[in-house]
């Protein structure tokens, strides 16, 4: 069994800041401003004032079909969906893609799964479509390369926004600035 982990951060800059490394440093400026005016947990959620529904792992597996069938029709089928709550490591990976090798009949055959750490069943819905739409992408494209974040791009236009906000939203979680 191969397994990816996917969304490992960039060594640790500071310990506020662990969800972000790599960021531009005028980015990351900005956000430690936030932090440091305790504003961050608010500004994030007057962005993002939604929640989702999507809080079983029956609701994800529709959600995550729903989405293969309008962008990835041709690529393979996914033997399952779930919400994972062993990932509980935030810091080195929000999701998981899983191919496991079984020989069903003779024949060697790969059973891909879709795994997305529980905490987003409560963020924003814009931040579970974009772990979505990223694991959905390993589908076609294995590394995070150029073509893989076109991909995204692709599915969910607003990708690289969301992935940033994203990592402030964890953040701000983090430090206690986001109100329940
Ligand atoms: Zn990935």
């Amino acid at each position: 069994m191969s397994r990816v982990v996917h969304l490992a951060p960039p060594p640790v800059q500071s310990a506020v800041l662990r969800y972000l490394g790599g960021y531009p440093a005028q980015l990351l400026a900005q956000a430690q401003e936030l932090i440091d005016a305790g504003r961050l947990g608010a500004v994030l959620q007057k962005r993002y004032p939604d929640h989702h529904e999507v809080r079983t792992d029956k609701l994800l597996y529709e959600h995550v079909m729903a989405l293969k069938q309008q962008y990835l029709r041709s690529s393979e089928p996914l033997s399952k969906v779930a919400y994972d709550g062993q990932i509980q490591v935030i810091q080195q990976a929000l999701g998981t893609h899983t191919v496991a090798s079984r020989v069903q009949g003779g024949k060697l055959k790969a059973k891909r799964e879709i795994r997305v750490a529980s905490l987003f069943k409560d963020t924003p819905p814009e931040f579970l479509q974009m772990i979505v739409v990223h694991e959905l992408a390993h589908l076609k494209e294995k590394a995070h390369d150029k073509a893989f974040y076109a991909l995204c791009c692709h599915m969910e236009p607003a990708y690289h926004q969301y992935e940033f906000d994203l990592r402030l939203w964890l953040t701000a979680r983090d430090i206690g600035q986001l109100t329940a």
